[in-house]
């Protein structure tokens, strides 16, 4: 009798139509997640030697204004240039280029160099939202903008290369291949249901709940059933609306709350600051209507065991399939059953 918590199987991924392995008989053993008694990075409230505290000077002699809340700016060192020449003819079909225009912008999430999302407070971090939406519809109304990517690379085991909170912008004219997939995906099963695939797909995990790690009003945090990374999690707006600017006030309130459970517990996980990128997938920004799109947040963590562990994906992850060992409801249990009080005020307590 087949069981999805002892014999190795695969799951689909519905949003993008690609497989992932499972292996739980590896993982059999009763798991103890460990946690490593590091000292805790202490970090000043103000860096003279940071390029995104207040005040200070960028590269090319830019100086940050005095701000208070949240603050955005073109990046320095830009992936994207919006006065890009267009497309060449292809010369040989194996040999195909495009030209692709685009902007990529910073934004600092706080004033304060020694923060992360999971020590703000939801208030500031509504703040935050409000400006992802902001930059949405500004980035979004140009015509040569076709997606826009918000996201956060967090942490220096993810390459990020300054602790100062922040995330990035980077809008494209054409939808980036996560995305593509996920857009066709969702619009295959509109057109097959009549409703969004996350809409059904909250539904159904809100029902049977074991991979469900925290909900309000409008917004659930769950182990994804294909979950790839260890502690993998998805954050889905309970009503279908496509982009961040859409959101209400009160989706953006809930928003902010979902936010702040989901790093907490994280961080009380390994008892450490926790290393993630993180984004939202939203609807494309061609001015055509998406009734197919479904606003959601994907957290893709490294961490496995311990604040040092880290999965891999190397070998046959790489030439074959990804794959993992603890199951997606033995990671949500795990999340689930942490406090949602931050481990640092706690032991301050
Ligand atoms: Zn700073
Ligand atoms: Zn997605």
């Amino acid at each position: 009798m087949f069981d999805s918590s002892q014999h190795p199987h695969r799951r689909l991924n519905p949003l993008t139509n690609e497989w992932i392995l499972v292996s739980p008989h590896r993982a059999k053993r009763p798991w103890q997640g460990q946690v490593e008694d590091l000292p805790p990075e202490i970090r000043p409230v103000y860096d003279p030697a940071c390029y995104l505290c207040p005040g200070n000077e960028r590269a090319g002699g830019k100086v940050n204004p005095a701000y208070t809340g949240t603050f955005v700016f073109d990046n320095d060192f830009p992936a994207l240039l919006p006065d890009t020449p267009g497309d060449e003819p292809p010369a040989h079909p194996l040999f195909r280029i495009q030209g692709e225009r685009g902007l990529a912008r910073v934004i600092c999430f706080s004033p304060r160099h020694d923060l992360t999302l999971a020590e703000m407070d939801p208030a500031d971090i509504r703040a935050v939202v409000n400006t992802w939406a902001e930059q949405t519809e500004d980035l979004g109304r140009r015509d040569f903008i076709g997606y826009v990517q918000v996201f956060e690379n967090r942490g220096a085991m993810m390459g990020a290369s300054n602790p100062h909170p922040h995330g990035q912008i980077w809008a494209t004219e054409r939808l980036p291949r996560e995305v593509l997939k996920e857009d066709s995906a969702q619009r295959d099963y509109y057109a097959a249901h009549g409703r969004t695939l996350l809409a059904d797909y909250l539904d159904e995990e809100r029902r049977r709940g074991e991979r469900v790690i925290y909900a309000n009003e409008t917004w659930t945090v769950l182990v994804p059933f294909w979950a790839i990374w260890p502690f993998e999690t998805l954050l889905i707006a309970h009503r279908a609306t496509g982009s961040i600017p859409a959101l209400r006030p009160d989706e953006r309130d809930g928003l902010a709350d979902a936010l702040h459970h989901v790093t907490v517990r994280y961080d009380n996980l390994f008892h450490t600051s926790f290393p993630y990128s993180m984004g939202f997938h939203q609807a494309p920004t061609d001015g055509a209507e998406h009734p197919h799109w479904h606003l959601h947040a994907h957290f893709y963590p490294p961490l496995l065991r311990s604040a040092t562990v880290k999965k891999h994906m190397v070998g046959y992850e790489m030439l074959g399939t990804p794959q993992r060992d603890i199951t997606p409801e033995q990671a949500a249990a795990r999340l689930r059953d942490l406090s949602d009080q931050h481990y640092t005020k706690a032991t301050k307590a």
